[in-house]
């Protein structure tokens, strides 16, 4: 009753899997067939680019997430599920694993003789997230292949990245799906440059910008682009306090300022949004302020806000009513501006608002606004010109120029260059050509293994049911036998059974007790890719085979075998 999405209610309804706990769910026997080959296919992949096979464990001491600080950042976002041992020893349920790879690396690794090297595991991992949702695409346990790559310099690093990247175009394609690669935000795990991998759907929980003809493509999260130019100011360019009395939205103050007869035009309002960054140390009090058209990208906010305060932002937060009140010079909420009687740690304007001229903005008073307000001459606190804009359809590809376009993904894989994050808190060093101890520099790489699941059954699936590829499809073919009591059809049901698992179609004979139509739905619902039934038509020789996405027609049975190879060859990838 809960499932949104069709993944989740297709994989629930066929039993894929069964619901075990909030945000946790059981694999059946088919949907680990599934996993199986997922996994297969991407263990296949990623040691062909070189990575070695692990193990790592899934209960990780509290001491090594200390070294690197995250032990505290894991705590803030309550992203990490913690638990104590007897001793009363904490330990995390991994949801990713730098620190206990480095912590390997650097005991394995001395010299730059036995660099690069790559290692990655196929594991669970758990995430206390804040709205498990969609079945398995976002769940608290879930399982994901993480690499992780080790080198002497940022070349070498730069080339795995590369074959990783490769790499993860060829699983996917492999899987029978179409992913694309966009660029991306770093998010928590940190580093200079990133790639997710994203499955094209609806339902998908991130948002992408593109444009087909320069091949741009981000993650709304991390894009770039350019915006309209402003309406012209057409008023005075004194400033000047307007009451505008219950007028807090944009659209209210431009109506009501119109109606008094001032022509301003919602671009020439200054939105200001505030925040709080929590760090592990002070908060920090943060304005953000765009073109009041505009929303503020709160990733990118986030980053500059770390990067200019010097302290890591572990969650950026609304600013309750009584800190907008303390911060404003005691005004109700949406009335703050940068203008007299404003004070936070930080005040970042979005880029597009430099050397604009006059804008209307909040007074810091209830009720008031700021006509001819200039941010260069008015502003009362120093001001950072930073891009946070959030770039929408129809903005300016960074690339061309031309619109760019949005659409839906689902995030299947991540890849991210991470420099010495990780390796210089952890001591990770190895002795260089030169005989310096230097840390070594670091990629790491993720799939979600069950997410990759769950996008297969968004990308294929119709009224009926699932549609799985061939090379990730539980079984290939499925073989009915629908005539009771009939022997010579079911003994040759099983013959073609035999046959076809001898050349590595994987079958399964349905022989139970039901009616055929009742059969059709079920298999129709699974998804398997080829059938063929041994029915009525038996007497004369016939049987009906029929591509799951495909017509049904019937043939004589001893063309059966030579009709499922061809069409399992010819779907191979
Ligand atoms: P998201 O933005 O969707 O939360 P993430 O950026 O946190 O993902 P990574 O840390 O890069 O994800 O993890 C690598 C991969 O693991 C992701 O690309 C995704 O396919 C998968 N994954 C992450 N979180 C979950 C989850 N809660 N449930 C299922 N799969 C997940
Ligand atoms: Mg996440």
């Amino acid at each position: 009753n809960d499932a949104e999405i069709a993944s989740h209610q297709l994989l629930i309804r066929s039993g894929f899997m069964y619901k075990s706990g909030s945000g946790v769910y059981l694999y059946g026997p088919l949907l680990n067939r599934v996993l199986k080959k997922i996994s297969q296919i991407v263990a296949e992949e990623i040691s062909a680019a070189g990575g070695l096979e692990v193990t790592m464990p899934i209960l990780q001491e509290q001491g090594l997430w200390e070294k690197t600080g995250r032990w505290k950042e894991y705590e803030a976002s309550k992203t990490m599920l913690q638990v104590t041992d007897r001793g009363g020893q904490c330990f995390g349920l991994a949801p990713t694993a730098e620190e206990v790879v480095t912590d390997y690396a650097a005991h394995l690794v001395s010299s730059h003789k036995q660099l690069p090297v790559c290692y990655f595991q196929q594991h669970t991992k758990f995430r206390d997230e804040i709205r498990p949702r969609f079945g398995l695409m976002r769940v608290k346990e879930f399982i994901m292949m993480d690499a992780y790559s080790f080198h002497a310099d940022e070349d070498s690093l730069d080339k795995t990245y590369e074959a990783m990247r490769a790499a993860y175009t060829k699983i996917f394609e492999r899987c029978g799906l179409q992913a694309f690669a966009v660029e991306a935000d770093s998010g928590s795990i940190g580093g200079s440059s990133s790639h997710e991998f994203m499955i094209g759907a609806d339902v998908g929980e991130d948002t992408i910008l593109m444009n087909a003809e320069s091949g741009y493509a981000a993650n709304s999260e991390r894009a770039y682009g350019s915006i309209k130019p402003m309406n012209a100011w057409t008023g005075s360019d004194d400033l000047q306090e307007i009451d505008t009395p219950a007028a807090k939205s944009i659209e209210e103050i431009c109506a009501f300022l119109n109606n008094a007869g001032h022509n301003v035009q919602a671009d020439r309002t200054l939105k200001t949004v505030l925040f709080v960054s929590e760090t592990v140390d002070d908060p920090v009090l943060v304005a953000a302020c765009v073109r009041g058209d505009r929303d503020v990208n709160e990733i990118k906010l986030q980053n500059t806000v770390s990067r200019l305060s010097g302290k890591e932002s572990l969650v950026l937060r609304p600013m309750t009513e009584t800190e907008v009140r303390s911060v404003s010079n005691g005004a109700e909420p949406g009335f703050a501006s940068p203008a007299a009687g404003f004070s936070v740690d930080l005040c970042i304007v979005d880029q597009n608002l430099k050397d604009v001229g006059s804008l209307v903005a909040g007074a810091n008073k209830t009720d008031v606004h700021l006509l001819g307000f200039n941010l260069d001459r008015d502003a009362a606190i120093e001001l950072h010109y930073e891009d946070i804009v959030l770039i929408r359809e129809g903005d300016a590809c960074p690339k061309s120029g031309n619109p760019l376009i949005e659409r839906r993904g689902i995030e299947v894989g991540h890849i991210f260059k991470l420099g010495t994050k990780y390796s210089e808190p952890m001591g990770a060093l190895f002795t260089d050509k030169d005989s310096k101890r230097k840390p070594m520099t670091m990629g790491c790489y993720g799939i979600g293994t069950s997410r990759v699941a769950a996008a297969a059954v968004e990308q294929y699936h119709d009224d009926n049911g699932m549609q799985w590829p061939m090379p990730i499809a539980p079984y290939h073919c499925v073989i009915l036998a629908t005539k009771k009591n009939d022997e010579a059809s079911h003994a040759a049901a099983e013959a073609l059974y035999h046959e076809l698992q001898g050349k590595g179609i994987e079958c399964v004979l349905d022989d139970r007790d039901l009616g055929p139509g009742v059969k059709f739905k079920d298999w129709d619902l699974i998804g398997v890719p080829l059938r063929v039934v041994f029915g009525r038509g038996f007497a004369d020789g016939k049987v009906e085979v029929k591509q799951r996405n495909g017509d049904a027609e019937e043939i004589t049975a001893d063309q059966a075998c030579d009709w499922a190879s061809k069409a399992f060859e010819s779907a191979k990838v």
